[in-house]
């Protein structure tokens, strides 16, 4: 089968910390944590192939997007590395059979959640697709849905995979952590969250017939609650943005890649305001 893996930093045993995950500014804890993050997205990969050979994709879907300890990964894997990318955490996921979404984290707002946001916590307060609030997890399944591509597993805190699962049932996860606040966790260490999403991804390939593409139904509306008011004022320059509040920003259309560019261009612009 075709597996396309999109992974986060965030949701890796033990990370509680931007510092952590911060290869901008890098601080020694880095070093160590993208060797952690790289090792369970190689675990992931080991065992959906325990369950059925994969061909492998993996987009590095954290901050800059260059992360993964690239010669750490089986050599026969792809990835899609690098920032800008027009689909961002989710892109050249058309074609494939099934994903797995590693190292996610909590939407903006969700309690309990370590380092939860969605996107740019800097521009996006909230973001809600037909009036459903959704998290990075929720907003990339629908791009993936459209492609006819089941979300399969997830790894992460607590928070993140229950929230997953409320709307996406068939989907594994992999708890490695439960989450005390922003900034604190009650974690695995590395080797045994490692072992776990080893085995959940086994699983999620194993029953890969009982997934089904998460789809958000046309019309499609995109609602967004910036955090500031010049913010509002540039993304509603936007065409076929409206202005739906002070702060609040609203766009309207009928496939998702359209829905899924428009938001991306709102938090990119919105970060210039
Ligand atoms: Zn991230």
């Amino acid at each position: 089968m075709k597996l396309y893996v999109s992974s986060d930093m965030e949701g890796v045993a033990g990370v509680c910390a931007w510092e952590q995950v911060d290869a901008r500014t890098p601080h020694p804890e880095y070093d160590t944590f993208r060797r952690y993050y790289t090792h369970e997205v190689r675990s992931a990969i080991d065992g959906a192939r325990a369950a059925e050979p994969c061909d492998v994709s993996v987009n590095d879907a954290h901050g800059p997007m260059r992360n993964l300890l690239l010669d750490e990964l089986p050599a026969d894997v792809r990835t899609i590395f690098g920032n800008r990318k027009p689909l961002s955490m989710v892109q050249n996921a058309e074609g494939f059979d099934g994903a797995f979404f590693v190292g996610y984290h909590g939407g903006i707002g969700d309690r309990d959640a370590v380092l939860a946001h969605t996107y740019t916590p800097s521009v996006v307060h909230a973001v809600r697709i037909n009036g459903t609030t959704c998290s990075e997890a929720t907003v990339n399944a629908g791009l993936l849905g459209h492609y006819g591509v089941p979300l399969l597993l997830v790894s992460g805190d607590r928070t993140t995979v229950e929230g997953i699962q409320a709307s996406m049932p068939w989907v594994r996860g992999a708890i490695v952590k439960e989450s005390i606040g922003n900034f604190a966790c009650d974690s695995l260490v590395p080797a045994a969250a490692q072992r776990l999403i080893r085995r959940e991804a086994e699983q999620a390939i194993a029953q890969r017939a009982a997934a089904r593409p998460f789809r958000f139904e046309p019309p499609l509306e995109l609602e967004l609650d910036l955090v500031s008011t010049a913010q509002a004022d540039v993304v509603a320059t936007i065409p076929r943005f409206a202005r739906s509040g002070a702060r609040a920003v609203r766009f309207t259309c009928t496939d998702f890649p359209t829905l899924f560019k428009a938001f991306v261009a709102a938090w990119r612009m919105g970060a210039l305001a």
